[in-house]
């Protein structure tokens, strides 16, 4: 989400005449765009402006912005501890910051802008063309998020949940496809709690899936609890959803679900799977799991290790439990820390065998290709397959934005590489 808000905020300074820079020491404006969803996110920001700072010891000042999570969760103690930076925006206020800049300019400073402005915010960018012209796109239709899992920062950064109208976002996912996009990846913090006017997610995606030379459809980030029937039924229907669902579940105890509060069981979990793989047996599954929450013990994190090899996912993220400030988990007592970064190691190994020995079987099989660039200088192009999968072959034709059968021939950790099955043929674009 921070990727689509960035290339919204370049859309609105443009009009301006702020443009991107990527030589650091030329620009007048440094804009960094923050998560706040674990600690490490806060130490990059003071990082960051240390780096900006020292770039800029013997030149003009540029202006400094901080936007995003970090800027509405801690905007008054940046403003206070770092001089440097001229103003905080947070991430409903960021259609305000072309004003913001011209006030700077007049040096009226500093400011503090973390107001909830999400219907204004989206009025004021649906007035500006969706400029981005990447092959896969995103494209935000659901911001915040009304779940409060203990853990987490995004109902206090992002706010309520707030879910784009229909309309709006067919007309943003036209623009994007007249720019060249073959791929949008719809997203929300609470994708498919998407709801508006009593239109839920399948309606959207079934809406979207008319637009022709739109070929690909996926969303991110789903919660299990809003997994509803019309959902999956929607995975049966729409070819141009692809077989790759992204479904965190944090942990495979119930004991921590509760008091995490996630409001959803292990069983429900695997029921919504099920319940998928009885429509598309092919659906691949990715999740998010926390390791040392406080109260895990032993036993339950064995019930997460069993869970990994039960479903067999095919990406797993895994954090340590970050204690965020603001969050009804942040005063619970810490797992000996030792212990939980052994149980995160012991974790990554078994993720990481799943991950190979799917990868493993991939090799001499078709894969169904959407390529989005060519590797500099090289005659190979990068795309992703339907389970989102990096691939690369080498080809003498421009393969970009076209859809290919690709035979695998060999993987390594994060990446398969092929050949094409058939000759160029642009037509393979419609499959
Ligand atoms: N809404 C999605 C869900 O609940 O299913 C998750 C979105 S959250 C922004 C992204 C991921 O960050 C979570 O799935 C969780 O694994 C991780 N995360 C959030 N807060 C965390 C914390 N305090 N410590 C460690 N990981 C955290
Ligand atoms: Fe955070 Fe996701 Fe829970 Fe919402 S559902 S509070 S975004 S982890």
């Amino acid at each position: 989400m921070n990727e689509y808000d960035s290339n919204r905020i370049l859309d609105l300074t443009k009009k301006i005449n702020y443009f991107v820079t990527k030589k650091l020491d030329e620009a007048n404006c440094y804009i960094l765009n923050t998560c706040h969803i674990r600690e490490k996110a806060t130490d990059k920001v003071y990082h960051d402006i240390g780096r900006v700072k020292k770039e800029f010891r013997n030149k003009k000042k540029p202006i400094v912005l901080v936007t995003g999570c970090v800027a509405q969760a801690e905007g008054d103690i940046l403003l206070k501890k770092e001089k440097y930076i001229d103003a905080v925006i947070g991430p409903q206020s960021y259609h305000q910051i072309n004003s913001t800049i011209l006030n700077l300019e007049k040096k009226i400073k500093p400011l503090n802008l973390t107001e909830f402005d999400v219907i204004e915010k989206f009025d004021s960018l649906n007035s500006l063309k969706n400029s981005n012209n990447k092959i896969s796109s995103y494209l935000t239709i659901q911001e915040g998020c009304d779940k409060f899992c203990k853990f987490c920062v995004v109902p206090y950064t992002r706010g309520a949940e707030f879910s784009r109208s229909i309309k709006e976002l067919l007309l943003e996912a036209n623009q994007l496809v007249e720019n060249g996009a073959k791929e949008i990846t719809l997203l929300g913090q609470n994708v498919n709690a998407y709801n508006y006017k009593s239109k839920k997610l399948s309606n959207l995606i079934i809406e979207l899936s008319k637009i022709k030379n739109l070929k690909r459809i996926r969303y991110t980030t789903s919660h299990p609890r809003d997994f509803t029937e019309d959902l999956i039924e929607a995975h049966k229907d729409c070819k141009k959803l692809m077989p790759s669902i992204h479904l965190p579940v944090q942990s495979g105890s119930n004991k921590i679900l509760e008091s995490m509060n996630r409001r959803h069981s292990i069983e429900e979990y695997l029921d919504v799977i099920e319940k998928l793989k009885n429509v598309n047996p092919e659906i691949k599954f990715s999740s998010d799991f926390i390791i040392g929450y406080p109260g895990e013990t032993e036993e339950d994190f064995q019930m997460t290790l069993a869970l990994l090899k039960n479903v067999h996912f095919i990406n797993s993220y895994s954090y340590l439990y970050s204690p965020r400030p603001g969050t009804p988990a942040f005063n619970l007592t810490l797992v000996n820390q030792k212990i939980a970064k052994e149980r995160l190691y012991i974790f990554q190994n078994v993720a990481e065998k799943i991950k190979s020995e799917y990868r493993q079987k991939l090799v001499n099989k078709k894969s169904i290709v959407l390529f989005e660039n060519k590797i500099q200088n090289e005659n190979k192009f990068f795309g992703r397959d339907e389970f989102f999968n990096s691939v690369i072959v080498k080809s003498e034709k421009n393969l970009i934005g076209t859809i290919q059968s690709v035979k695998i021939l060999k993987i390594n950790r994060n990446t398969l590489f092929g050949e094409l099955i058939s000759n160029f043929n642009q037509k393979n674009c419609a499959a």
